[in-house]
């Protein structure tokens, strides 16, 4: 098998002003893990990431954005093009995350075609997959997140899918203080890495990083991360405190 190397991401959803995004960034980054060992990254507001690139310059940290449009330019009144944020220096963006999907009402479809246009200007894509828990307990997991899997990857060539990485991050444990228990998140991303070695093949599926994400923080951190098909978290609300993330990022 190949070695996969972890990642540690934290979400800030809509926190932080630009002065405060600048004062974290400035406080733990001369305190994160070699990048060969583990990498570190941080999604923030869209008004952020340039100020946040530039102090993070020399540091490992890798600034991610939060979303972006499936189109490079154009009459798209909000919206922020993969072009733009690839032009500020911004090297990941995190697509399809559960909010987007419930209260933007995203839907696969367009997710796809955002993967896509981020790929081709060169943004590692972190594509979400989420899961209710009512398809937990009715035993309707497997469909839905090979469902999700699918249509949000589809036409990707192998050498595209090797730059995204997956996030499986159960709705229910969002936001809400309720973790997955490690084997349920195992059992999560295992799913998502045999979906992506029927689409593609095993070898490329040992490659692909899988985050779990969904109420980490510093006491279950450990566990998730130990489980064999995880490599990695998305922290959300655990994110938000700058010696709470260090304490996540070096544990
Ligand atoms: C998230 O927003 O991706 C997330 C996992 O949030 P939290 O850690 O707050 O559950």
């Amino acid at each position: 098998e190949q070695v996969r190397v972890p990642i540690v991401a934290g979400n800030w959803k809509m926190h932080k002003t630009v002065d405060e995004a600048v004062a974290f960034v400035n406080e733990i980054k001369d305190h994160l893990p070699d990048p060969k060992i583990q990498e570190t990254a941080l999604a923030a507001p869209t008004l952020d990431l340039t100020a946040m690139v530039k102090a993070a310059q020399g540091s490992p940290l890798k600034v991610a954005a939060e979303n972006c449009y499936c189109k490079n330019s154009g009459a798209y009144t909000g919206e922020t093009s993969p072009s733009m944020l690839w032009d500020a220096g911004i090297h990941h963006v995190i697509l399809g995350h559960s909010e987007r999907r419930r209260i933007f009402h995203e839907n696969d479809q367009l997710i796809n075609a955002k993967v896509k246009a981020a790929l081709k200007v060169g943004l590692c894509p972190i594509v979400c997959c989420d899961e209710t828990m009512g398809r937990l307990i009715n035993g309707k997991r497997v469909h839905w997140v090979v469902a999700r899997i699918i249509d949000d990857l589809k036409d990707l060539t192998p050498d595209e899918v090797k730059k995204v990485t997956i996030a499986y991050e159960p709705t229910w444990a969002i936001g809400t203080g309720q973790s997955a228990d490690p084997e349920q998140a195992e059992e999560g991303c295992y799913l998502i890495r045999q979906t992506i070695e029927d689409m593609y093949s095993q070898d490329l599926a040992n490659q692909m990083r899988i985050l779990y994400g969904g109420s980490v923080n510093v006491d279950n951190i450990d566990r998730l991360m130990g489980s064999n098909d995880i490599d990695g978290v998305l922290v959300g609300t655990e994110s938000l405190d700058p010696q709470t993330f260090l304490r996540l990022v070096n544990r």
